[in-house]
């Protein structure tokens, strides 16, 4: 529940569970009770974890909840948009929803969850928080500069626990306010802050369930190359958790990236690069320095800490830093790969996905089925991860293929739905006043 450890590194497991491979007649439900049973250690009993399941994926609207649907020979789609906010990142927010309320209530504690969003995880997190009974969430997003549908998402709960600040500054504002909330020791005891960003191990957990279910819906002896729209590689990562948790029958993994290249960079050239992000049709991965890279360099390093420690403080310090020669040739052996397309590239696959499947794409999508065509043939069956539906980005749909990509008849009343947020400046005291006041007003 901390999200960043005290020294300002990453959680990972001090061992990887060994856990029994998914079977077909299993059910969602009952795969991610095993593999979240099997990290929550001694910590929740098996009823109290399939509890937590239970609640988190009776939200989706597909009764697999992360289905595979065929899109060519031998390649399948992984549709991870089925849950409240139409993107992935609901699969892992639902859960840590449920899991926080659960502790929280039993511990008769309360806790001021924030988080800064440049569109999905905003949506998703206040999905997985409305109503809790011991979380107040603040969002911070960037005032005007989501897109309609992503804000719409995350104003409309109606639910009292809900702050939506609408931030008079940009993406890298809000996050530079959460880090300095955090840093002010103080006022992160006061208030009993809680972060639940992409580096939140829990999320990562949640997130490898899918890659299990998908291994037993091919085939428990078939190997999969999975390819994966990627940004701060959460969601990559959790594919390589549950290959070393035996999960998979193998491992081969393409992280699918825009223009923002500097994860593409890293996996090809052991280099690590800063690197201004650039606005792209795939928002959700425009990232300059994809964070859960460094639990993979902390596995690939032999689990030497002090070698992850010295090159992010060389990064730090100079702006790029190279990987030792140790840490190169083990990360050459992961399965790990990458895959850069442009901004040209993603329009004009949704065209054509369009035109060969009849099927609308999100562009986050379409720069994982775009690597597709660019990669060599392999005899290993295919699975692209689809992070979002189609309707979440319907401007970019339009332009790309002149359709209207509507909302699921589920939330086809999102824009009647009443919005609430707060405008606040840019302003580090008059924020942390905002949370201090809420407290007082509800103690
Ligand atoms: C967050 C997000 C991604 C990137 O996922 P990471 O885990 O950060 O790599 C890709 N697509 C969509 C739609 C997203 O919301």
């Amino acid at each position: 529940m901390r999200g960043l450890a005290p020294d300002g590194g990453l959680y990972v497991p001090e061992a990887w569970p060994q856990i029994q491979p998914a079977a077909p007649n299993e059910s969602y439900v009952d795969v991610a009770t095993r593999i979240l049973g099997a990290f929550a250690g001694d910590s929740l009993s098996a009823e109290d974890v399939r509890g937590l399941c239970e609640r988190a994926y009776s939200t989706f609207s597909h009764h697999s909840v992360t289905p595979l649907s065929q899109s060519g020979p031998n390649t399948f789609v992984m549709e991870l948009h089925h849950g409240p906010t139409l993107a992935f990142k609901d699969v892992a927010m639902q859960f840590i929803g449920q899991l926080y309320d659960l502790i929280l209530t039993r511990r008769g504690e309360r806790m001021s969850v924030v988080c800064a969003t440049s569109g999905d995880t905003g949506g998703a997190a206040a999905a997985a928080f409305a109503g809790a009974t011991s979380v107040d969430l603040y969002i911070l997003h960037p005032h005007e500069r989501v897109s309609p549908v992503q804000r719409l998402f995350m104003t409309t709960t109606g639910a009292p626990n809900i702050h939506n600040l609408a931030v008079d500054g940009d993406f890298d504002d809000c996050q530079a306010l959460i880090k300095a909330m955090f840093a002010d020791q103080s006022f992160s005891q006061e208030v009993r802050l809680s972060g639940v960003n992409s580096i939140n191990w829990a999320r990562i957990a949640a997130q490898a369930v899918y890659y299990a279910t998908t291994q037993a819906a091919i085939g428990p002896d078939r190997p999969i190359r999975f390819i994966v729209p990627s940004g701060n590689m959460g969601d990559a990562f959790a594919g390589y958790v549950a290959a070393r948790c035996g999960l998979l029958a193998g491992f081969e993994l393409v992280c699918a990236v825009n223009e923002n290249k500097t994860l593409a960079t890293l996996l090809e050239d052991g280099v690590m690069q800063r690197e201004q992000a650039v606005a792209t049709p795939s928002p959700a991965m425009d990232i300059s320095v994809p964070s859960n890279f460094e639990r993979l360099f902390f596995e690939v390093s032999g689990r030497e800490g002090d070698v992850v420690r010295r090159t992010y403080e060389q990064y730090r310090q100079s702006g790029s830093a190279i990987l030792p020669d140790s840490v190169r040739g083990p990360l050459g052996c992961t399965g790990f790969s990458s895959k850069v397309i442009n901004n040209g590239d993603t329009l004009a696959e949704m065209r054509q996905f369009k035109s060969e499947t009849g099927a609308l794409i999100c562009p986050h999508t379409a720069v994982g089925t775009a690597a597709l065509r660019r990669l060599a043939k392999t005899d290993a069956t295919t699975v692209i991860l689809s992070t979002a539906h189609a309707a979440k980005f319907p401007e970019t749909v339009l332009e790309a293929t002149g359709d209207d990509a509507g909302l699921p008849k589920r939330c086809s009343d999102l824009q009647k739905r009443g919005e609430v947020f707060q405008r606040v400046p840019n302003d580090l005291k008059q924020i942390k006043d905002h949370i201090r006041g809420q407290m007082t007003a509800e103690a």
